[in-house]
């Protein structure tokens, strides 16, 4: 073939490849999945370039994919009219991996099967998985509305390289043949295919089509001897999921949705769908993933629902409908207060999208709380996402007592590092006469739990909050309140314990502090312009002294993160 050239994978493709053709084995009937995810995608990109551009449907804007398999030479192809890629796209997207995070991915990868697969799973397979059941791999394509002649041909055997040559090719989108390996022959075979097709690919809108291979009939309803027609029959269901109707739709057609959309391998946690009608017409169905994906603190990380418009896919990652604390909430929205030709320039202006955004941010806490009541799945999410969501209070003012609500901290309740108890669990444990919420902030676990401030709490039984993540500080300071209790670091300022202390108590301490006036004199003198006041304190009961900040001034671990960042 013309212009024929051999390239080798990025190397982090090589890597992938070959831990995942090892890890993967007992999983491997997703790479049709995979696929059809894929060709399902090329179909919603293509109608949505055709919008503005008829033409690009070549006079066939019937789309669809086809699945066929051959016995007799062990061949699977899966194909679709869709959007199909362009030379330099195949060798950017069959040859590399250019999602963030894929370092931080593959030195976690240790060869130890279970735990690798676990892992691959979380990163994403893609085309890549093409390569578990198949040890030869011919993609054909070509971008809709280019030439004829300007179709590739990709090929590879998955190991180290790959060639790409020129293909005239006359169907526009992208076609894929597998060469099954000796072991993986069961997948040519239309029952087993099949069935597969309805357990991925029932929610896809994109009609899945198998060939139907029957003896031609006269025009009498006789078969002709020798004869066959190829006729091709529907497989999936074909209606995009979130349209149907809640109560038709099935746990497991809403996780294979998930794995879809997510791009993800494992369940989702809990999803919430839901149509709303009259001022504000959309219809969403968000997810709460059950694993953090792999850039969920990268800055450029992908995050947002895939956003529809009457239908008709607009675009992936739409970022403006939730905040940033909520990034990994994953799903779909559709919604007729759109135009078909939004793009992201056009969002970021728009008035309605600021309106969806909050109606979404609501369903999304909404649907934590709802699974908040599910201790052991509610654990679980929070070991998971716990930290983004304390992002929560800073930037959404509006719904800081909701978020507060959803927060789980470590306390000296159960002196345990595991961040377990909410807020309303301390309020209800709270003291008579216990008036605020107290709270420590280190720099661990272990520090938080000895420091020295929580002596006289302990002393007098006072349940203390435990801060020990980076972001506690920060969180504190955006945190004022919670139903009305105020909340008090216990390492600064002057320390009020309310009404929880007696009178008698009060004036004893009054006492003491005046008849060691001397004392305290004399350490002020000794340690000079190092402190700002020394103070007799009831603080402690077993350390002599401590180390005090006044009330308004920055915490440790601010001051750290601020001196980090050269200030
Ligand atoms: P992902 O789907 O998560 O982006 P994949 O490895 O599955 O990752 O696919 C990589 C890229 O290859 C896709 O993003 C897409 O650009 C391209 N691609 C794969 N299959 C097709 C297809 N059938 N038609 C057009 N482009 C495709
Ligand atoms: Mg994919």
């Amino acid at each position: 073939t013309a212009h024929e050239e051999t390239l080798g994978f990025q190397t982090e493709v090589k890597q992938l490849l070959h831990l995942m053709i090892h890890s993967l084995y007992s999983n491997r009937e997703i790479f049709l999945r995979e696929l059809i995810s894929n060709a399902a995608d090329a179909c919603d990109k293509l109608r949505y370039a055709a919008l503005d551009n008829d033409a690009l449907y070549e006079g066939d804007s019937e789309l669809r994919i086809e699945i066929e398999h051959d016995e007799k030479s062990a061949t699977v192809t899966v194909r679709d009219n869709g959007i199909g890629m362009s030379r330099d796209e195949v060798i950017k997207n069959l040859g590399t991996i250019a999602r963030s995070g894929t370092a931080e991915f593959l030195q976690q990868l240790s060869g130890e099967q279970q735990k690798d697969a676990r892992l691959i799973g979380q990163f994403g397979v893609g085309f890549y998985s093409s390569f578990i059941v198949a040890d030869e791999v011919t993609v054909r394509t070509r971008k809709a509305g280019s030439p004829k002649g300007e179709g590739v041909e990709w090929h590879s055997k998955g190991e180290g390289e790959f060639s790409v040559a020129d293909l005239e090719r006359e169907l526009h989108g992208t076609e894929i043949v597998l060469h099954l390996k000796q072991d993986a022959k069961e997948f040519a075979d239309d029952f087993r295919l099949q069935s597969l097709v309805r357990k991925y690919s029932d929610h896809i809108e994109v009609p899945v089509r198998m060939p139907r291979v029957e003896a031609a009939k006269d025009d009498e309803g006789n078969e002709i001897e020798g004869s066959e027609v190829t006729t091709w029959e529907t497989v999936n269901e074909a209606t995009a999921l979130w349209v149907r109707p809640k109560s038709e739709i099935s746990d497991d057609e809403y996780k294979a949705f998930y794995k879809h959309v997510a791009h993800d391998f494992s369940d989702p946690l809990t999803w919430s769908h839901n149509k709303v009608e009259g001022k504000l017409e959309y219809t969403s169905l968000l997810y709460v993933p059950g694993r953090a994906p792999f850039d969920l603190y990268e800055r450029d990380g992908s995050r947002g629902v895939k956003l529809y418009v009457q239908r008709v896919f607009i675009m992936d990652d739409a970022e403006q409908f939730l905040p940033l604390y909520l990034r990994f909430i994953k799903g779909v929205l559709d919604t007729r207060e759109l135009s078909l030709n939004v793009s992201r320039e056009l969002l970021q202006q728009d008035p309605k999208v600021d309106k969806i955004k909050s109606a979404l941010t609501k369903r999304a806490l909404d649907m934590l709380k709802k699974l908040a009541k599910d201790q052991e799945a509610y654990q679980n999410f929070w070991n998971t996402f716990g930290s983004v969501l304390k992002e929560g209070p800073a930037e959404d003012f509006a719904n800081r007592e909701k978020i507060a609500a959803l927060l789980r901290f470590s306390t000296t309740h159960t002196d345990s590092a595991t961040q377990d108890q909410s807020l309303a669990d301390y309020v209800s444990r709270m003291k008579e006469g216990q008036e605020k919420i107290y709270y420590i902030v280190a720099d661990g676990f272990n520090a938080a739990k000895s420091s020295p401030h929580l002596e006289i709490f302990r002393k007098k039984g006072i349940e203390v909050v435990l801060l020990h993540d980076r972001i506690d500080e920060w969180l504190m300071s955006h945190l004022h309140e919670f139903e009305g209790k105020r909340f008090v670091d216990v390492a600064k300022g002057e320390l009020d314990l309310g009404d929880i202390e007696g009178e008698e108590e009060k004036k004893a301490q009054e006492e003491t502090a005046k008849a060691k006036e001397d004392l305290v004199k004399r350490v002020k003198a000794s340690l000079g312009d190092a402190v700002q006041e020394v103070k007799v304190t009831h603080r402690l009961t077993d350390s002599p002294a401590c180390v005090v900040l006044p009330e308004h001034e920055m915490g440790y671990q601010m001051r750290r993160i601020m001196e980090a960042a050269g200030q």
